[in-house]
């Protein structure tokens, strides 16, 4: 699934090329996920911005496009209406002869276009803590949204209400970073401050790396990230940890398989 680093690595391709660019036409898939695409034609582009895993972008006429990847989601810049891609699931064509094609294998993305700022049919993002990257996501803040639930670790930073942008891959690395057992639903300011740098630490390596492609994920121009080879933890279950060599092992809680090292992540 795309999380921050993959998101901001479409978002900053797409900046530059998006701004000013009027959408002449769109298309969508019939399912109501994604037929607010169409509402867009007619409207000039101003920026490409992001918040946790949501596009967002800014239209001249005051409403937002919002879009999530989901899983398997991403989108890049053609310069034909692509019509042989069953996967297509909206596309915008935009002045200059180029289209933003949304492509997205199981359909767990989603598509919005509304006045701007206004969320309240999208409570995942109207819910969401600050965003991983911006100067509002503290360790105190941290600590003090941590504290307000009972549920694991693991499960609040997914729930993106803590902070947003985190999915299991990014998780999985900070919490082996900063030592912290998957199956904790409390953890200590300092133990919070840790986690606090390292979820900023794997964010910003797997920016550096242009994102993680283990299968899906491509760029806005069809490219691959190459942070996959620098994973510590994350799909690593049955091989040595990189701190203690001991083996790391996985289990499932609230539903997720997560892995982690018995030895430098104690319970
Ligand atoms: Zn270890």
């Amino acid at each position: 699934m795309p999380e921050l680093p993959e998101v901001e690595t479409i978002r900053r391709q797409l900046a530059p090329r998006l701004h000013a660019r009027r959408i002449q036409d769109a298309h969508s898939h019939p399912s109501e996920k994604f037929t607010p695409a169409v509402a867009a034609i007619d409207s000039t582009i101003q920026g490409v911005n992001r918040k946790g895993k949501y596009l967002i972008v800014p239209l001249c006429d005051g409403r937002e496009l919002i879009i999530h990847l989901g899983m398997t989601g991403s989108l890049t810049l053609v310069s034909q209406p692509p019509d042989d891609d069953p996967y297509i699931r909206a596309w915008w064509q935009l002045d200059g002869d180029e289209t933003l094609a949304y492509r997205d294998v199981r359909r767990f993305g989603r598509i919005r276009c509304g006045p701007a700022g206004q969320y309240d049919t999208i409570p995942t993002l109207a819910a969401q803590g600050p965003d991983a990257l911006s100067p509002d996501f503290t360790a105190e803040a941290l600590y003090q949204a941590l504290r307000r639930s009972r549920r694991r670790i693991p499960t609040q930073l997914l729930s993106q209400k803590p902070v947003a942008g985190i999915g299991n891959i990014y998780g999985t690395e900070a919490l082996w970073m900063a030592g912290i057992h998957p199956a904790k639903r409390q953890i200590s300011r300092s133990a919070a401050a840790k986690l606090h740098t390292a979820l900023v630490q794997v964010l910003e390596a797997g920016l550096a790396h242009g994102g993680t492609t283990l299968r899906d994920y491509r760029n806005a121009d069809g490219g691959e990230g190459s942070h996959q080879r620098a994973l510590a933890c994350y799909g690593r279950s049955g091989q040595p940890c990189l701190r203690c060599a001991a083996p790391l092992q996985h289990r499932t809680y609230d539903a997720r398989t997560l892995t982690f090292c018995p030895q430098c992540q104690p319970r």
